[in-house]
């Protein structure tokens, strides 16, 4: 299983617009975040973890061409908005599979109510919805959906096999650390260093890290506040920031 980081920045990404901080300016091409979202490839078949605001960049800079599914975390507008760019492929190979918790269905239907029209207009993105509750099975893998909490609102973290997907979240409930071990590889949101309302701040992530145990860490959902050369000295071994376009193999 390869995990491909399609974006790994904050909601408004990195560069920020209109910001000369000293990340926002850097030359490092992994200070470019794009909006956060995976992409896990297996046996051939591809799985997208939340449909980005900079999907179509996303999906253009690896030649992406099919989806077996698409994952969704949350249906906040940096992690679906891109929804609607993935329609060529649904115009290429028929309606993609679309995986989300109940609450999660309630805001893509609001969002996007005009998927969801009788007889509406035939370009809008072509889906089969699905409502997870629990563990279920895509392209030969086990998904095991896990409730993490984001200020009030509970999201979706995703753990397939010995890799788990854990954004959006400043709380991890006990049940779900419990489901959280022998990881081979944790991505986990880190977003700054100084304290939010619904975000991990480094601190916090590092600590459910050391808790957790994975063998490999990687952090996303990062701000302008964190510049990739600098905070990666200050890492343990095993905890690396992850960047656009980088590569994880499992397993
Ligand atoms: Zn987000
Ligand atoms: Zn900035
Ligand atoms: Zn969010």
């Amino acid at each position: 299983m390869n995990i491909t980081f399609l974006g790994t920045g904050t909601s408004v990404g990195v560069p920020s617009v209109g910001c000369e901080c000293d990340t926002c300016l850097s030359d490092d091409p992994r200070d470019k975040r794009l909006r956060t979202s995976v992409l896990v490839e297996h046996q051939g078949q591809n799985i997208l973890i939340d449909a980005s605001t900079d999907f179509r960049q996303q999906a253009l800079r690896i030649g992406l061409k099919h989806l077996a599914a698409i994952l969704f975390t949350h249906s906040h507008a940096d992690h679906c908005f891109g929804l609607d760019d993935t329609r060529p492929i649904m115009f290429r190979d028929g309606a993609i599979p679309v995986y989300a918790s109940e609450l999660t269905w309630q805001g893509l239907k609001r969002i996007f109510s005009y998927v969801f029209e009788p007889a509406g207009y035939p370009g809008v993105p072509r889906i089969v919805p699905h409502s997870i509750e629990s563990d279920f099975s895509l392209v030969g893998l086990n998904v095991e959906p896990l409730t993490v909490i984001h200020g009030q609102l509970p999201v979706t973290a995703f753990r397939i096999d010995r890799f788990a997907y854990v954004t959006d979240c400043n709380f991890i409930p006990d049940e779900s650390c419990a489901r959280l071990r022998g990881l081979d590889l944790l991505v986990i949101d880190a977003l700054r260093f100084k304290k939010h309302p619904t975000h991990m701040t480094l601190e916090q992530s590092l600590g459910y890290i050391e808790r957790l145990e994975p063998r490999r860490a990687l952090l996303t959902h990062i701000s302008h506040d964190i510049k990739h050369a600098e905070t990666s000295e200050h890492l343990p071994e095993n905890v690396e920031i992850a960047y656009d376009g980088l590569v994880a193999e499992v397993g």
